[in-house]
């Protein structure tokens, strides 16, 4: 479990990171979104306790970072952007190195290690030398130190960069089995990567937080498609009536009946409105063919995530 109120963190004039307040819960995948400089790096600094908040207050597993920073950092895995791995270890020792700062009990260390060289598939690579592997493979080691110690709160700097598409598959299927018992909080600046991993998304923008939401809720618009069978000004005129229906606009038909999309306005709520939808089509005692919100495109969430940016830039 995560808490950050009104975080902030400036660089001499800069504010990087801007009152940004929001908590995450366990099972949680949360994407920090955000363009090059949006501040997702000083967040993630400030919640591993690397880097101190200018204002505002961080609470992890119910624990304040401030006073309980070292009890913290043992609850944490933490992948940084770029992973200060030390090049001339072998895979094996570093993770050996890795369990000693993370306080890995003697008893413990050789199975957690093997079990974090098993997870990121790092076996054939183990008595290599760091400085050797690939971009991917490192990246896989610095997961695998991020791990070790079966954190209850994984944070990822950009966990995917740098890998093939077949390492961007097996990593999301790890952070997937990583979250069934931990908090995790990633960064990127791909929507698409959030659409795959996340269930929850939070857009930072010049160092504020501009929008916080579920994946379902993002995709999920705020209109509705209901095909009836009723003559089109009847179905029109009593489709309009309906409370928070703002428009109703017909549609090609596909499909019986016609088709027509609802929208539902900015504060439009589809699961209510479609409730509604449907017994006032029983009561005229149409047929109704389809009744279902409208899922968005990503797209869609580009243009909107765009607008929302806009409307807080200059
Ligand atoms: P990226 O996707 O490029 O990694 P980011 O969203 O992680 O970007 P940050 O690295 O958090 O962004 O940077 C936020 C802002 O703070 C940027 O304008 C950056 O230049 C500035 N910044 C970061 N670290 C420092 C520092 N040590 N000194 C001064 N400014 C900094």
């Amino acid at each position: 479990m995560i808490r950050v109120e009104s975080l902030t963190r400036t660089y001499g004039d800069l504010t990087a990171v801007d009152q940004v307040s929001f908590e995450i819960g366990t099972g949680e995948i949360v994407g920090l979104l955000g363009h090059n400089g949006a501040g997702k790096t000083t967040i993630m600094k400030m919640l591993t306790g690397y880097l101190e908040p200018t204002g505002g207050y961080i609470e992890i597993n119910g624990l304040d970072i401030s006073t309980k920073r070292a009890t913290v950092q043992r609850q944490i895995g933490y992948l940084p952007e770029n992973d200060p791995l030390y090049y001339e270890m072998t895979v094996i020792d570093y993770l050996d190195y890795a369990a000693t700062l993370h306080g890995v009990p003697d008893a413990e260390r050789t199975d957690r290690i093997r079990e974090a060289i098993a997870q990121t598939e790092l076996s054939s690579k183990a008595t290599d030398a760091i400085g050797t592997l690939s971009r991917g493979f490192c990246q896989r080691v610095g997961v695998a130190q991020a791990i070790l110690h079966n954190p209850r709160v994984l944070i990822l700097d950009e966990p995917t960069n740098g890998l093939d598409p077949t390492q961007v598959q097996h990593m999301r299927d790890l952070i997937r089995s990583m979250a069934e018992h931990a908090t995790v909080i990633l960064s990127t600046h791909i929507l698409q990567e959030v659409q795959a991993i996340c269930t929850r998304v939070i857009i930072i923008h010049d160092g504020r937080k501009v929008l916080d939401s579920t994946m379902d809720e993002l995709l999920t618009g705020k209109r509705l498609q209901v095909a009836v069978d009723a003559k089109p000004e009847r179905a029109i005129k009593m489709l309009s009536s309906v409370d928070g229906v703002v428009s109703v606009e017909p549609v090609s038909q596909r499909g019986p009946g016609n088709r027509y999309v609802l929208d539902l306005g900015n504060d439009g709520d589809p699961a209510e409105a479609a409730h509604i939808v449907a017994s006032r089509i029983a009561t005229e005692g149409w047929k109704l063919y389809a009744l279902q919100p409208e899922r968005r495109d990503l797209e869609q969430i580009f243009s909107e995530i765009s607008a929302v940016e806009q409307a807080y830039s200059g």
